[in-house]
């Protein structure tokens, strides 16, 4: 077990706090800041225990060069909106002489911004003199960017390994969370997979394999499955290099009395910009010039079953290109099954699936909407996060 932020006493001591304040920014605008309300838990808490604190983010991909375009300046504009009474500084560098006596400066309760993480190239190299300068900034580190712990950064593993620390509010909802659905899953244990990318998930299945009861797989991966059980699936998005890799997959699912559930019907056009043309096609008689981009009626009414009995449900890619009107409904069908089933404990993870569900208008009814696409599928590949396993110990 991590420690969390309840096992430290913070008072007077300085916190180096590595969070995930990479939100969208239009002409010095910010345009969503979901990701600053949800770390006000955490940060609220330190105040209140008179923490020093010292936050540290990145932005963007400015690779190692200052560039005012990914500043955190806005940021800092912000915060002192969303935390009205507390006194907050910035500094317009992220490691160096002026950052440590800007840090030294602090007074309990106070709180100090440094500039984007990633206009430092140790950044992302998780060089020595990185690690050295961010770690000699604090007493005690806390990590909330649950979003990179995949990688091994000097904001995000280098500095574990030098100070006491410990996960913040947001990583402690997410790895217990999928510690949940992976080490207890209540049973039946449905997994809903889609997307268009098959080799993304290669390894998410193989581990799946040995947990869930169920696998309802739909989105632009369904067809390499498919077409490796020679079915017809006309000029839909075929991965050919997979088809072995589907056809072992769902013989060992087989052999392992696990349901592989595929889809029996779609919304087909013969492109994505064409929503007029879309029609309904079943299976194998999908015409050769026609792909699929959504799952049918049908299919929905078969993964409702499923989705219905579930327990315990995680999902991961969209059910088809549902960024257009016209193939949109599978996705939109699936989160609201999902939200109707009250006695299931439901994890989404991945990118599209969460701007899909928080589109629809389903977020509260999912036990966790997982923050880091990569970094849960990681933890679905049953690997560890280097950025996580890093942190001290209970
Ligand atoms: P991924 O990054 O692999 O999770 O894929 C997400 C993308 O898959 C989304 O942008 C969807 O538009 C796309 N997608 C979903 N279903 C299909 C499909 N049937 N054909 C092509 N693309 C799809």
């Amino acid at each position: 077990m991590k420690k969390t932020i309840y096992d430290y006493n913070f008072a007077s001591k300085k916190v180096l706090l590595r969070v995930d304040f990479n939100v969208p920014i239009n002409n010095g605008r910010i345009t969503s800041d979901v990701r600053m309300q949800a770390e006000l838990p955490t940060i609220k808490y330190l105040l209140s225990q008179q923490a020093k604190i010292i936050i540290c983010s990145h932005l963007g991909r400015p690779d190692g060069i200052p560039n005012k375009k990914y500043s955190l300046k806005p940021v800092f504009e912000h915060l002192k909106e969303l935390l009205p009474n507390t006194k907050i500084y910035f500094c317009p560098e992220t490691v160096g002489e002026n950052a440590k006596k800007m840090a030294d400066n602090l007074k309990d309760g106070e709180i100090l911004l440094l500039e984007n993480l990633r206009f430092e190239k140790g950044e992302e190299e998780n060089s020595e003199e990185m690690v050295a300068a961010l770690s000699s900034l604090a007493d005690i580190f806390v990590f909330d960017a649950f979003g990179t712990s995949h990688r091994k950064h000097a904001s995000t593993y280098g500095v574990a390994k030098k100070l006491p620390s410990a996960m913040g509010l947001l990583v402690q909802k997410e790895v217990e969370s999928f510690d949940k659905i992976l080490a207890s899953p209540e049973k039946p244990f449905v997994a809903i997979l889609g997307g268009a990318k098959i080799s993304d998930k290669i390894d998410v299945i193989k581990n799946l394999l040995s947990k869930v009861d169920t696998v309802l797989i739909g989105g632009g991966m369904c067809f390499t499955f498919l077409k490796a059980i020679k079915g017809n699936v006309g000029a839909s998005l075929v991965d050919d290099e997979k088809l072995d890799f589907c056809y072992d997959i769902i013989k060992t699912a087989i052999n392992k009395k696990i349901k592989i559930i595929l889809p029996v019907d779609f919304v087909c056009s013969e492109n994505i910009y064409d929503e007029k043309g879309a029609e309904i096609y079943k299976l194998d008689k999908i015409p050769d010039d026609k792909m699929g981009l959504d799952i049918g009626p049908k299919t929905i009414k078969l993964f409702k079953k499923h989705i219905k009995k579930a327990r315990t449900i995680f999902w991961n890619g969209p059910m088809g290109v549902y960024e257009k009107d016209m193939f949109k409904n599978g996705t939109k069908s699936v989160a609201e099954l999902i939200a109707k089933n009250k006695r299931c404990t439901s994890v989404v993870g991945g990118g599209d699936v969460v701007s899909a569900v928080e589109e629809f208008g389903f977020e509260e009814n999912f036990s966790h909407i997982s923050t880091g696409g990569g970094a849960s599928l990681k933890l679905m590949e049953g690997k560890e996060l280097p950025a996580i396993s890093v942190l001290s110990d209970k």
